[in-house]
């Protein structure tokens, strides 16, 4: 299966357009001939959003990394990626299935994902198909050598010579500004739909990390269980993640309930869509699980580091800067506070910490030689 998948779900209106990230540069003929000629792409293949940056220009696309497809004798055609198919999850029918194909930071399914991420290059190329231009993309620390095959593989596939690939939580450390190059220690947690990558950087490169199968989605989950179990309601992934974005917190409001908010959920008993006002006391409750995983992942590196004598230069730095949180999850009401309080040490929310790892990545995509320990070239 090449390209054949990718025209299949254009001819059925997945059109490739710019992504309203797209820097303000002209996007003529000649712009995107120029842009696409020079080559070279960073990926955050992300479980929950796949960023794409062209060298020289920055992000260009931000989408979800879901599919939808079919499959027809064996065969898998995709029919909408991305924002297509969000806007299908949840409502697919029989002959079709919705899937995200990093969920829990490994990939599912090769095949999709590879047609996931040629379909996105494809996209923040504007159409354009040349021959092959380097990639530079990210791998999870905690993925084992076949895992990191498999992602180098598809960026293969989709036409990346050479493949660069970069270790997460570096991407993420140097797309927050941190300085991963000086003989430092830089601690970084990232924290994404499926995953918390937890590291200390220092002399470009990484000295402890953990990776945590914990991150926004069993959030959602945790939500959804809630409700089930306290409202006898369903609800679905996407409301679950309004819920956390609008009200969900990772510790108790100072006084009352909180914040609130009205959804529509389906009645379990009555069988029947209803109202139901839920509060930030009782969201931020069901959030305890998640939260605590992921302290408790930050303080097992914690502790790594400060065991370790030769890391005892790492450990002072990371006493005096403290931590930096990157990805979605880092922007969790509160979340930055609880870190605080059970580590002591200063906690800083990266800015635009949706986009740190992208433009970690990017970032070495253009600078390749001064970032040459922090790449592996295949
Ligand atoms: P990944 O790198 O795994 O693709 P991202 O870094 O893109 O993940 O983060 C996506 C996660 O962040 C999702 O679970 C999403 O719900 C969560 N998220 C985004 N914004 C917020 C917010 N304001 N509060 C809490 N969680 C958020
Ligand atoms: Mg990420």
């Amino acid at each position: 299966m090449t390209v054949d998948a990718v025209d299949a779900a254009e001819a059925a209106g997945a059109k490739p357009v710019l992504n309203k990230t797209d820097l303000n540069k002209p996007v003529g003929f000649f712009a995107g001939l120029g842009q696409a000629m020079r080559g070279g792409i960073a990926i955050d293949l992300g479980t929950a959003n796949t960023l794409v940056y062209m060298r020289g220009r920055g992000v260009v696309l931000n989408e979800p990394s879901l599919v939808v497809f079919v499959e027809t004798n064996g065969r898998k055609e995709l029919v909408a990626v991305g924002h297509e198919a969000k806007q299908m999850y949840g409502c697919t029918p029989g002959n079709m299935t919705a899937i995200r194909p990093l969920r829990d930071g490994v990939i599912a399914d090769f095949d999709i994902t590879m047609q996931m991420i040629k379909y996105f290059i494809r996209k923040a190329r504007n159409g354009w198909r040349l021959g092959g231009s380097s990639i530079c993309i990210c791998v999870p620390s905690g993925s084992t050598t076949m895992e990191r095959m498999a992602i180098q593989r598809a960026a293969e596939e989709a036409g990346g010579d050479p493949i660069y690939l970069v270790e997460e939580p570096m991407a993420a450390a140097i797309g927050a500004g941190l300085p991963v190059s000086e003989p430092k220690g830089s601690m970084v947690v990232d924290i994404g739909g499926g995953t918390t990558e937890v590291a200390v950087l220092s002399l470009g490169g990484v000295v402890y990390s953990r990776s945590a199968r914990v991150g926004g989605d069993e959030m959602d989950e945790a939500i959804i269980n809630h409700i089930r179990r306290n409202h006898k309601m369903l609800i679905g992934e996407s409301s679950a993640e309004r819920i956390k974005i609008e009200i969900g917190s990772a510790s108790q409001p100072e006084k009352g309930k909180g914040r609130k908010i009205k959804i529509r959920a389906h009645d379990l008993v009555a069988g029947v869509p209803k109202e139901l006002v839920l509060h930030e006391s009782e969201i931020t409750e069901s959030l305890a699980e998640p939260v605590t995983a992921i302290v408790e992942a930050v303080q097992m590196v914690l502790e790594q580091t400060a065991f370790e004598s030769a890391a005892t230069e790492l450990a002072t730095n990371i006493v005096d800067k403290g931590i930096t949180l990157t990805g979605g999850g880092a922007l969790l009401h509160n979340l930055d506070q609880v870190l605080h309080k059970a580590t002591g040490l200063p906690v800083t929310i990266a800015d635009d910490p949706l986009a740190c790892v992208a433009m970690g990545t990017g970032q070495c995509l253009e600078n390749l030689k001064a970032y040459r320990s922090m790449v592996t070239r295949h």
